[in-house]
């Protein structure tokens, strides 16, 4: 069954990694049409707005979207088109999975999915700052929301996703010791879900900064994290640096009828265009919209070539110890279908 998805090749590294990814999955069979559309600078320079009016009717058509990173101009009046997409497509739920692959490094079982709430918490954009005499910005204030409704879909998303993918335990990830009211109500929420779900998944609490000591300590002890907007985003990329760095780990942003599916790393300014770029985060990126599309025999096909490759070392990229362009790995993986 052909696949209608709209493609954001994105800024930096973003179309040679989106190259590479449509030469892996066009060689894969995978049966895609791509509505190719632009977003972030490269938008900003064909038509002078970083989120066209045309990329965003792409995806309310095809509600599907495989997007490379997106460099939000620097300046007033732009905010991030990450967070917009997301508020824009009420994408709440945002999955990372990060699993040890690549071999020598510090850590060899280490298989986390980490479920970030991503329309809440602190990155509601409310701020402001007050005026104190003379001074306009003598103090600033960030405005933390969360809400039942908010707490509740992703913890229910995060429990649902762990029984779907035969896990055993969800860890709730919190601050409500200082944070009594916006911590407190989303750690209440994620207790009463965990009860629906009490004789399939294991429920535990961890305050977050003794899940962030213990994720360096003892990660293979994790399964399924669910947490607030903040905590997700930086435990994420923790997590990312457990198994390999951030060119190996792709996210997921789910809402009830579209999904945008993208590399959790940046533009990567400081190898853009040099060909060098890992583009497994986008390949593996492009497996979760395999699978969110109920193809999941060939995302599996495709993980497997990936990760075969990568466990072999033998052609890998450089920012997992190897010294291959992007092309070169491509290639490696291709042979490996
Ligand atoms: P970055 O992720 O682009 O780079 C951090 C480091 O990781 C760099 O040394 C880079 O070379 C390396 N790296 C990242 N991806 C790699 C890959 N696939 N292969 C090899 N090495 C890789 O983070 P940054 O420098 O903080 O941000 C650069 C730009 O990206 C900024 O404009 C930022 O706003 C944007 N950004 C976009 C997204 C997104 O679109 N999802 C996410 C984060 C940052």
């Amino acid at each position: 069954m052909t696949i209608h998805a709209t493609l954001i090749p994105g800024d930096g590294i973003g179309p040679e990694i989106t190259d590479a990814t449509m030469r892996l999955l066009a060689a894969a069979g995978a049966d895609f049409t791509w509505d190719r559309q632009l977003a972030g600078m490269a938008a900003v320079t064909a038509v002078g707005s970083p989120l066209p009016e045309a990329t965003l009717d792409s995806i309310r058509r095809t509600r599907v979207a495989l997007k490379s990173p997106l460099e939000t101009p620097v300046g007033k009046g732009f905010r991030s088109i990450n967070l917009a997409l997301r508020m824009e497509f009420d994408l709440y739920a945002n999955v990372r999975p990060a699993r040890s692959v690549v071999p020598g490094l510090r850590y060899k079982d280490v298989d986390i999915i980490l479920v970030r709430e991503n329309t809440e918490g602190l990155y509601i954009g409310v701020e402001n700052y007050i005026r104190i005499g003379d001074d306009p910005r003598a103090a600033a204030q960030s405005i933390a929301v969360v809400t039942r409704f908010g707490a509740e879909r992703i913890h229910r998303y995060a429990f649902a996703l762990a029984v779907r993918l035969g896990r055993k335990k969800v860890t709730l990830v919190h601050k409500a010791n200082i944070l009594k009211l916006s911590q407190g109500l989303f750690l209440d929420v994620g207790r009463e879900i965990a009860k629906e779900f009490a004789d399939r998944i294991a429920v535990e609490e961890r305050i977050v900064d003794a899940c962030a000591m213990e994720l360096v300590t003892r990660p293979e002890r994790y399964d399924v994290l669910v947490t607030t907007n903040l905590f997700g985003d930086i435990l994420s990329d923790l997590t990312s640096g457990l198994v390999g760095g951030l060119g190996l780990t792709p996210g997921a942003n789910i809402g009830k009828d579209t999904a945008i599916f993208e590399a959790v790393h940046g533009t990567a300014p400081d190898i853009a265009g040099k060909g060098v770029a890992n583009p497994t985060a986008v390949m593996l990126a492009a497996c979760q919209l395999l699978d969110h599309v109920g193809q999941g025999a060939l995302a599996t096909r495709i993980r497997n070539a990936i990760e075969a490759t990568l466990r072999e070392q033998k052609t890998v990229t450089r920012d997992v110890g190897g010294s291959a362009n992007t092309a070169a790995y491509t290639d490696a993986v291709i042979a490996r279908l």
